[in-house]
């Protein structure tokens, strides 16, 4: 497989991970002249009343780094099920579902984009409010253009498709859903984002992502990570988040929370300079250590985010609470 190493291990995990893991191919990708399949994969419970955990990676074929922490969170987790009676108790009350290589094609070209050229990122049918930044907010003039968002009236991207049909049929049939996709991004420090991208309004459950912040800081108080609305730092037209969000406030009973992982690659990109004259080395961490050093720090809170999903009900706050909260949350990213 060229240039994949990722989907080796990938379909891999899935051949160790039989007996435990549902795999299927919900897409193939044409990238030149290889077909490649975009895999989803499942584990725990099925039962509809109870809450699911999405993991999703490698939307931007560039950043390898984020593929590499959800494999490598995987493979973790098949060790465990061999030995941990308390996993196999968890995985009573929580679905955890993976979409760890989303586009394959772009990823297997080192570009950010999908073998078409569109930014699987900008491609959904929704937007933006308010001004973008220039192509990076997404554009439809041309798909040689970074951020290119596809042309106007046609049908999604495949890889787009899959992804949303994934997030439709296996998490917003759920009463609570949390979706968490790992990316690399620009900046020092790791960073959560939430939605909105397209508006600079405050989404409804500020609240609870404020809360599930709050926990993760009191249970791992030296993992500092930055939460913050996407749309305080540009707005953007196609963002897919913001179109499943929107989707799942249809149905008011149904509670998700998309989240993006943007994992800070300047901290790689200071500690070694030269990293800076390769487009992989921007986006991902080259020296072996370092690297390792990046795939413990997110273990724990891709750990977190499981277990948090499946105890909701234990710190999801209500009533005057939870307004008090919603009211904090506009007073600290929208009133400044
Ligand atoms: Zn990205």
């Amino acid at each position: 497989m060229p240039n994949l190493p990722e989907l080796r291990e990938l379909e891999r995990i899935i051949e160790s991970g039989r007996g435990h893991l549902e795999a299927s191919v919900v897409c193939e990708v044409k990238a030149y002249k290889t077909i490649f399949p975009v895999y989803q994969l499942s584990i725990g419970n099925p039962d509809p009343a109870l809450p699911v955990i999405g993991f999703f990676g490698g939307v931007h074929g560039l950043e390898r780094i984020g593929t590499q922490v959800l494999l490598h969170f995987m493979r973790g987790l098949l060790a465990r099920l061999e030995w941990d009676k308390s996993l196999h108790h968890l995985l009573k009350d929580v679905r955890l579902v993976f979409m760890p290589l989303i586009n394959p094609g772009g990823m297997s070209q080192s570009t950010r984009s999908n073998p078409n050229g569109v930014d699987l990122m900008r491609n959904a049918p929704i937007e933006a409010e308010g001004k973008v930044p220039f192509l990076l907010g997404g554009h439809r003039i041309s798909p040689r253009l970074p951020w290119y968002r596809g042309l106007a009236g046609t049908a999604m991207e495949v890889e787009s498709q899959a992804l949303i049909r994934v997030v439709q049929e296996q998490l917003l049939t759920h009463p609570f859903s949390i979706a968490v996709d790992c990316h690399s991004g620009f900046g020092l420090r790791d960073r959560v984002w939430f939605p909105h991208a397209h508006s600079v309004h405050p989404i409804a459950h500020m609240a609870d992502i404020m809360a599930l912040e709050e926990l993760f800081h009191q249970t791992h108080p030296n993992t500092r990570y930055l939460f913050e609305p996407q749309s305080m730092h540009y707005q953007t037209h196609g963002d897919v988040w913001d179109y499943l969000y929107l989707q799942a406030q249809q149905d008011r009973s149904k509670i998700f929370l998309p989240l993006t992982l943007e994992m800070g690659s300047w901290l790689w990109v200071k500690k070694n300079p030269s990293q800076l004259f390769s487009l992989h080395g921007l986006f991902n961490p080259i020296v072996e250590h370092r690297l390792h050093r990046v795939l413990r720090r997110h273990m724990v809170w891709l750990d977190f985010l499981m277990r948090a999903t499946a105890s909701h009900d234990n710190w999801m706050q209500q009533g005057p609470r939870r307004c008090r909260m919603q009211e904090r949350g506009v007073q600290r990213w929208y009133r400044r």
